[in-house]
């Protein structure tokens, strides 16, 4: 006999709704929070199908926030199963989105569904935030659904990501931040000859050598606990024509840097631009800002709760980290709203063999629930 949970689960497993496709995952969903009391909007942007559920008027919000789109499976063949036809085995339920991050939307909505019954006049209000475009480009979804909630100014004061943040043991771990991207693209300009004539020509790899090489040794912090210093990688270089006869005429690299809160991307620019002036570099620099870095402080009510629940129901602390790539909770946290991540062990997202244990599951819902309990009972 499955649970609630488990059920609605693989009711969400089943179907295939590989970034941007839903697949009929948010109709599944906004019936059961209708069934609560939520008042549902849909609200497509382009491709992208995007929900947003309330139940409530007052503050405080508690947003959930999660997405029904999955990454694609690789080889079906490689898969113990097949990875759209959910499969208990052994305790583990198998199937692409099982750990990122369909059974933490399916224990959202069995953790509301739990906790309205036992308080069906809880204080504050609940709400869900789901897309279908995570895994994707992020432009049509959770950001442009911010977008027109900023304009009704309905920004929700709470955000719990349902991503899997758990390394060992279910919520062992919460994020609590997440660093900063930005990325680098550079072209040194030279000027193209024979390398048996270097006199009328330039070689924009020998220029370019002693300012990569400062750039890649400059310290830009010491980071700032939880977040780590700032690093900078080189990620592609590139010059030359293959033959072994000719001073190319440009090289190009670029680079990413993960930043910590304690750096700025214009102080990151403007250093760079500093290093190539004082090697007399000729240069074009092009920049693409990715997420912006974001802190949720231990002393906010939001991570206080959450981790005081977490010791409650588990028995341990969660150790609060900023580690790892990007979520949509930069997104809320650009308005901010307080975002914290807790959600299943992620040692399997995105591979082949994506699982979750069945009693990891329960214990998710019974967490969220008692959040819920907590914060707005
Ligand atoms: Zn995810």
């Amino acid at each position: 006999m499955k649970s609630n949970t488990l059920a609605l689960a693989c009711q969400l497993l089943e179907i295939p709704s590989i970034t941007p496709n839903d697949g009929g995952c948010q109709n599944i969903i906004a019936k059961r929070l209708a069934a609560l009391g939520f008042e549902i909007e849909h609200l497509p942007v382009n491709q992208i199908s995007n929900l947003f559920a309330v139940r409530g008027k007052e503050q405080p919000v508690l947003c959930f926030a999660g997405h029904t789109d999955v990454v694609p499976t690789g080889d079906i063949n490689a898969w113990r199963f097949p990875p759209f036809t959910p499969t208990i085995d052994n305790n583990t339920l198998f199937a692409r989105g099982a750990a990122d991050m369909k059974s933490s939307i399916a224990a959202m909505i069995t953790a509301c569904e739990r906790f309205i019954q036992r308080y069906p006049h809880h204080r504050g209000s609940i709400a869900f935030l789901i897309t279908s475009d995570e895994e994707g480009p992020a432009l049509d979804g959770t950001q442009a659904v911010l977008k027109q909630l900023a304009a009704q100014q309905r920004i929700p004061q709470w955000c719990l990501v349902g991503e899997a943040s758990s390394n060992k043991q279910l919520a062992d771990t919460i994020k609590v931040g997440r660093r900063g991207s930005l990325t680098g693209y550079l072209k040194i300009i030279g000027k193209q000859g024979h390398v048996a004539y270097p006199e009328l020509a330039m070689n924009p790899i020998h220029h370019a050598m002693a300012a990569l090489a400062e750039i890649a040794a400059f310290t830009w912090d010491n980071g700032a606990p939880p977040f780590p210093a700032t690093s900078l990688q080189f990620a592609n270089i590139h010059a030359g024509t293959g033959a072994t006869n000719v001073i190319p005429g440009t090289l190009e690299a670029n680079f990413n840097l993960r930043f910590s809160p304690e750096t700025t991307p214009q102080f990151i620019q403007k250093t760079i631009e500093e290093i190539l002036q004082k090697h007399g570099c000729e240069y074009q620099l092009e920049w693409k800002q990715g997420g912006k870095p974001f802190y949720t402080p231990p002393q906010s009510q939001f991570i206080q709760s959450v981790s005081h629940t977490i010791e409650k129901c588990l028995g341990y602390c969660p150790e609060h980290a900023t580690s790892g790539g990007t979520s949509d909770g930069r997104f809320f946290a650009e308005y901010g709203t307080e975002v914290v991540e807790v959600g299943p062990i992620n040692a399997s997202i995105h591979q082949i063999d994506e699982c979750i244990n069945v009693t990891e599951l329960e214990q998710l819902t019974e967490l969220y629930e008692a959040i819920l309990v907590d914060l707005l009972a």
